[in-house]
């Protein structure tokens, strides 16, 4: 059963939009800024510079630690310094427009972020997947994706623009504070709870967007989702996945560091080209020299190559073949997506028996090659199904969608 908490209705949804009116307003927010910036705000609010380290501290453990949205959370901070914060500073959470819950427990969100500068409000879509042992948040770097994959919903949607440091930490911050997953109080011993016992473990940026061309804010979120003082989320728990942007593969290794996904989805240039477009500037000779070159690469650090199965287009067992012999000498696990259906889309999902059948020659030479479960289907969470206002699905294209899922097209 799907539910969808329409929290349109409730006291607790208009105490968060106007939470979020009041705070957002036109302050900047201390969210997604490093420790140094964070620094020089409270400089600006007349911290003393011996202060200065100190104050940072706290505020850093009470936004990425104790999760607080409040400045009147921060009890160890005078009401003096804190009504001064309040004045120049924001730290509210966006306005969570609805929240959708599968019927496999996955959750979706769609936020809301108020307007910068001269624009308009925007909408983006998070999706967290609870699995056996772990939680996965999926989320996004961009509104809609200058990108348009032919298989891909977020595609069809133009760039409205790039998502802030702030925006892309504030769907964690949500998702943690919606499952209950920031600690109610320190450890006695000031201890941060590891991100083992937490109920988002893994993050990765593959919702709406392409991340790489977003490599400033997203560098910025991500170094901060990972910090050991804040929301401690370790690298390797964390994943990119590009289209392939291969001038900033490099860049991620180096200075950002979390595992790589790479969209592959097909194994020679022509069909790449058409699957994949960005291949027409990145062909699949430069993308997989990049892969190799990548900064930490190592059997323990293999990149994730994804591969979507889409019916009679790349799934045939001579393109499991290629796939082999293209991905020789790379340390590399191999995703297999069984693709998504989404309204007007033009594909189908591959048979059962034929997945398995790539799965098992890909696994013969040598690479796990897990296929991944849809998960979150029925409320379009699913890899791929993401898209956001002002054009999401009207009732008739939700039944549309109902009735080509029944049907069996795209059902794995
Ligand atoms: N823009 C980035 C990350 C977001 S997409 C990228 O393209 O890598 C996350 C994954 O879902 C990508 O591998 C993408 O190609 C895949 N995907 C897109 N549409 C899909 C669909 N309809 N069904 C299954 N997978 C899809
Ligand atoms: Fe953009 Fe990724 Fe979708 Fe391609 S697959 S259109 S890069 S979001």
């Amino acid at each position: 059963m799907t539910a969808i908490l329409d929290l349109s209705d409730t006291a607790a949804r208009d105490a968060i939009a106007a939470q979020a009116r009041a705070r957002f307003t036109d302050k900047p927010s201390l969210v997604g800024m490093s420790r140094a910036e964070l620094s020089e705000a409270l400089a600006g609010a007349g911290v003393p510079d011996r202060q200065l380290r100190m104050r940072a501290s706290q505020l850093w453990h009470w936004l990425y630690v104790r999760g607080v949205s409040d400045f009147d959370e921060m009890f160890n901070i005078s009401k003096e310094l804190r009504g001064r914060l309040a004045e120049r500073f924001a730290i509210a959470r966006p306005e969570i427009v609805e929240e959708q819950i599968s019927g496999d427990g996955t959750r979706k969100w769609l936020l809301r972020f108020p307007p910068r500068g001269a624009g308009r409000p925007v909408e983006i879509e998070t999706v967290y997947i609870p699995e056996e042992g772990r939680g996965t948040l999926c989320i996004s770097s961009q509104v809609g994706c200058t990108l348009t994959c032919s298989f891909c919903h977020t595609g069809t949607q133009k760039l409205v623009r790039n998502l802030t440091a702030e925006e892309i930490l504030a769907q964690l911050m949500v998702a943690r504070d919606r499952l209950g997953d920031f600690p109610d109080r320190d450890t006695p011993d000031g201890a941060i709870v590891p991100a083992e016992g937490r109920k988002v473990s893994n993050v990765v940026m593959m919702g709406m967007g392409e991340p790489l061309y977003n490599f400033e804010n997203v560098k910025k979120a991500l170094l901060i989702a990972s910090d050991g003082d804040g929301l401690s989320l370790s690298k390797r728990r964390i994943t990119l996945s590009t289209s392939g942007v291969v001038p900033e593969i490099a860049r991620t290794g180096e200075e950002i560091g979390v595992m790589l996904a790479i969209s592959l989805h097909a194994v020679r240039d022509d069909l790449r080209d058409m699957l994949v477009p960005i291949n027409r500037k990145y062909p699949l000779k430069d993308l997989l020299d990049a892969c190799r070159a990548y900064p930490g690469l190592s059997n323990a650090r293999r990149i994730t190559f994804e591969y979507v199965m889409l019916k009679d287009v790349n799934d045939s067992l001579s393109d499991a073949k290629e796939l082999v012999r293209l991905l020789k000498g790379i340390p590399a696990k191999i995703n297999l997506i069984p693709f998504n259906p989404w309204p007007g889309s033009n594909y189908q999902c591959s048979d059962w028996e034929t997945i398995e059948r790539f799965a098992d020659y890909v696994n013969a030479a040598g690479y796990a090659s897990p296929i991944r479960t849809p998960r979150g289907r029925d409320i379009l969470a699913a890899c791929g199904q993401l898209k956001s206002e002002s054009e999401r699905l009207r009732k008739s294209e939700r039944l549309a969608l109902e009735a080509m899922m029944i049907a069996g097209h795209g059902e794995a």
